[in-house]
C-alpha cells in the first residue's frame, strides 16, 4: 500500500495541514478510520487544555488563618499554609512554625484476644 501526502484543513481553526505518508502508514497501521482534523496546533492546544480542572480547594491557613485555596485535598490533621505563609516557611530553613500534630488514628482496630 502506497500512501501519498494530502493536505487536510483543521475543523477547529481552518488551517491546512499536511497529513503525510508516513502518518497515513501509521494509522494504518493501528486501523484507524478517520483522518486527523485538526492541525498539530490544535492538537497541541487540546492536549493542553483537556485537564484544565484543577482541583481547587477552599481552606484557612493553619498559621494564620486566612482562608486560601490550594491545589489538592487538605488531608485531615495536615497543616495547610497560605502562600504568604509557605513563602515565610520556606525562607527560612530550619524554622518550622507550625507544630505538626500527631496523626492519631481514629479508629483503634480490635486485638484478637488470647490465642
Ligand atoms: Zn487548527
Ligand atoms: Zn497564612
Amino acid at each position: 500500500m502506497e500512501f501519498n501526502d494530502i493536505v487536510l484543513t483543521c475543523s477547529d481553526c481552518g488551517a491546512e495541514f499536511v497529513f503525510t505518508a508516513g502518518e497515513q502508514l501509521f494509522f494504518h497501521d493501528k486501523q484507524f478510520k478517520n483522518e486527523p482534523r485538526h492541525c498539530k496546533q490544535c492538537k497541541a492546544k487540546r492536549v493542553r487544555g483537556g485537564s484544565r480542572a484543577r482541583p481547587e480547594t477552599r481552606t484557612n491557613c493553619s498559621q494564620c488563618g486566612e482562608e486560601t485555596t490550594v491545589p489538592f485535598k487538605p488531608t485531615q490533621g495536615r497543616p495547610v499554609l497560605c502562600r504568604s505563609c509557605f513563602k515565610q516557611q520556606t525562607a527560612q530553613p530550619g524554622a518550622i512554625p507550625v507544630p505538626q500534630p500527631r496523626p492519631e488514628p481514629a479508629l483503634q482496630q480490635p486485638r484478637p484476644e488470647g490465642d
